[in-house]
């Protein structure tokens, strides 16, 4: 059993998708929660909601690619709970097109907040991890920084620098005892994939071995994992979490 009770835990990107959904298994497993997002709206009524089942929550909200507000972002948990147990860098952006036409505003987009936000957040956060000696980061990497995909070279780039930059951490933090792994999930069913057709969705769908999208319950259940002391002997793995997507013949 995951038992997580007294842990405090940001999520970035918390008030929807995989990030809403990752919170809401922390809290069920007794950890106190900061749900961090840009969007004040959806992460105030976030923390309403998992105030009402009873989980210890605190909204922050702000831009994670930007310095200033990811060391705002650490500050304030480490205030309300007293550590800084557990972070999640989930908050990601897409902004697709074929490279012949991908405008650099699209590049330094994706880069700033899926890689430098990630940086800036684990920075922050690994100074207090650092004083505790403990701690557990989880980086949302994905299938596309594995493989690549194609009107993705910015979102691949973002996502495979993700994966280096948690084996690099992996490595550097592991005498302090701060664990740092990624998840890196194939298709997974939240507002950010429902932007893409659904003729090209169902046929994504199709190619996953085990015939289904992922839901974020199933990202969830491994950052839980890997938040956890069941996952103590663990640092600088990258998790896939794609239904089978590397099998041979897949896809
Ligand atoms: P989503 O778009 O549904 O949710 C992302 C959340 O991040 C939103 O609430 C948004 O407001 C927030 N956010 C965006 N930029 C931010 C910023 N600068 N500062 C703070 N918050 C910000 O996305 P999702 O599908 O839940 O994906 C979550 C993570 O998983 C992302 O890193 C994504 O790249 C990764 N991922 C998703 C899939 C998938 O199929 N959905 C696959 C692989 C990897």
């Amino acid at each position: 059993m995951i038992d997580l009770t007294g842990k405090a835990a940001i999520v970035t990107g918390g008030a929807r998708g995989i990030g809403k959904a990752t919170l809401h298994k922390l809290g069920s497993l007794g950890a106190k929660l900061v749900v961090a997002d840009m969007n004040p709206e959806t992460t105030n009524a976030t923390v309403e909601e998992f105030k009402k089942l009873g989980y210890s929550a605190i909204a922050f909200v702000g831009d994670i690619s930007k310095e200033d507000q990811c060391v705002a972002l650490i500050e304030a948990c480490q205030n309300e709970y007293g550590s800084v147990d557990i972070l999640v860098n989930n908050a990601g952006i897409t902004k697709d097109g074929l490279l012949m036409r991908m405008k650099k505003e699209a590049w330094d987009a994706v880069i700033a907040v899926n890689l430098t936000g990630t940086y800036l957040c684990t920075q922050a956060a690994i100074k207090y991890m650092m004083k505790q000696k403990s701690g557990s980061i989880i980086n949302l990497s994905s299938i596309a920084g594995e493989n690549g995909n194609v009107g993705q070279t910015n979102y691949s780039a973002s996502k495979a620098g993700v994966i280096g930059f948690t084996k690099a951490c992996g490595l550097e933090l592991a005498s302090r005892n701060i664990r740092v792994n990624a998840i890196a999930p194939g298709f997974i069913a939240t507002e950010m994939t429902d932007a893409i057709p659904e003729k090209i969705r169902l046929s994504i769908q199709n190619s996953i071995p085990l015939k289904r999208a992922g839901q974020p319950e199933d990202i969830a259940n491994a950052v839980a994992f890997l938040a956890s002391d069941a996952s103590s002997f663990i640092t600088g793995h990258i998790l896939s979490v794609n239904g089978g997507g590397f099998l041979p013949g897949a896809g």
